[in-house]
């Protein structure tokens, strides 16, 4: 396919991450087609991305090179399946995480699209053989798992099904870069993906050392916010070891292999996180932050101007 047919991508489902995707998208410059199967939800996901778009713009956080009437002039919905299908290179699916709604969706999607455009899918906890078990040409299709919220967090996972070209991730790759994202490829899929796998360990031992006794619920996460986290916004695990040795990682290795090793065989059984013993700690979180809708929304809110503010400040370094 070339460059010139390249311009329209088409995003099923208008919820949080279909809305996110949009903005992403167009930022890049790419005219995005919104389909949802709720009557007017399509077009409630388009007032809803005027009004983040022109609060963006004000704060001078918008992304993009193109203001942002000339990227809402780039969005347009369609209560029709197969009229928003039309002209696109590339679909995103964004629908429930439900297995059975996510394979209908992708073998209409099948019928109604050529078999050079990418069916890429949002989901975070299901594996692609599953995902595209209906789809006859799977080698189009593929796991493109974001991050929430995907306009400050620019991670996505690239996520290939056993039978996913290599064509279609490299063009996955090249488009999310190109809109500011920051790909990874995983080159199998694995449940989890590589992000939940990494924060399911974290969230473990930390759920563990709470539940022992250790440490409380407010001073584990600081751990993380204060210590480890200080770091991970910019360099990874690996980086850190490396440069936490005077000779890099093998070096480390040497001298806190042992250690780590130790502290491993250690850690206990996988907690489980909703029986008796949970209660205290859900308790201990709620005291600290009630879990009724104001102040958890307060909270979020919170939690996305920082972000803003840290990919401001990672965009400028
Ligand atoms: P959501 O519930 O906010 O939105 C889902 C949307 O899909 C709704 O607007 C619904 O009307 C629409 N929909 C449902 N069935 C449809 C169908 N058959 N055809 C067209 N539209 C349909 O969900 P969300 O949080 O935006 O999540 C969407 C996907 O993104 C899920 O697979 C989820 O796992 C994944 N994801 C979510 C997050 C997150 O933090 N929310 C992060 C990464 C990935």
């Amino acid at each position: 396919m070339s460059s010139s047919n390249m311009k329209i991508i088409t995003v099923v489902g208008s919820g949080l991450i279909g809305r996110s995707w949009s903005m992403v998208f167009i930022s890049g410059g790419y005219s995005v087609k919104i389909y949802d199967n709720q009557p007017g939800q399509a077009v409630n996901a388009i007032k809803e991305i005027r009004k983040q778009l022109e609060e963006l713009e004000g704060a001078h956080m918008l992304r993009g090179e193109l203001k942002a009437t000339e990227q809402l002039a780039l969005l347009s919905s369609c209560d029709d399946m197969a009229q928003a299908l039309e002209g696109a290179f590339f679909v995103q699916e964004c629908v429930f995480e439900q297995l059975e709604v996510k394979q209908s969706v992708f073998q209409d999607l099948e019928r109604l699209v050529g078999k050079d455009v990418i069916l890429s899918s949002s989901t975070s906890c299901l594996v692609p053989s599953d995902v595209f078990s209906k789809v006859q040409n799977r080698s189009r299709c593929l796991v493109s798992h974001p991050v929430n919220p995907p306009y400050y967090v620019k991670l996505v996972e690239l996520v290939p099904h056993p039978e996913t070209a290599a064509s279609v991730m490299d063009t996955t790759h090249a488009l999310m870069t190109k809109v500011g994202q920051a790909p990874v490829r995983l080159r199998k899929e694995i449940d989890g993906f590589a992000l939940n796998r990494v924060q399911a360990a974290i969230i473990a031992e930390s759920w563990r050392l709470v539940q022992d006794g250790i440490i409380s619920v407010k001073d584990i996460d600081l751990v993380m916010s204060e210590g480890l986290g200080m770091r991970y916004a910019f360099i990874g695990p690996m980086e850190t070891i490396h440069l936490n040795a005077p000779e890099g990682m093998e070096d480390y290795m040497k001298r806190y292999g042992v250690g780590i090793t130790r502290v491993l065989t250690s850690f206990g059984p996988v907690p489980d996180f909703c029986g008796e013993g949970s209660k205290s700690i859900v308790n201990e979180m709620c005291e600290l932050i009630p879990n009724d809708r104001q102040n958890l929304l307060a909270r979020t809110e919170r939690r996305d101007q920082l972000l803003m503010a840290l990919a401001k400040l990672k965009k400028d370094h």
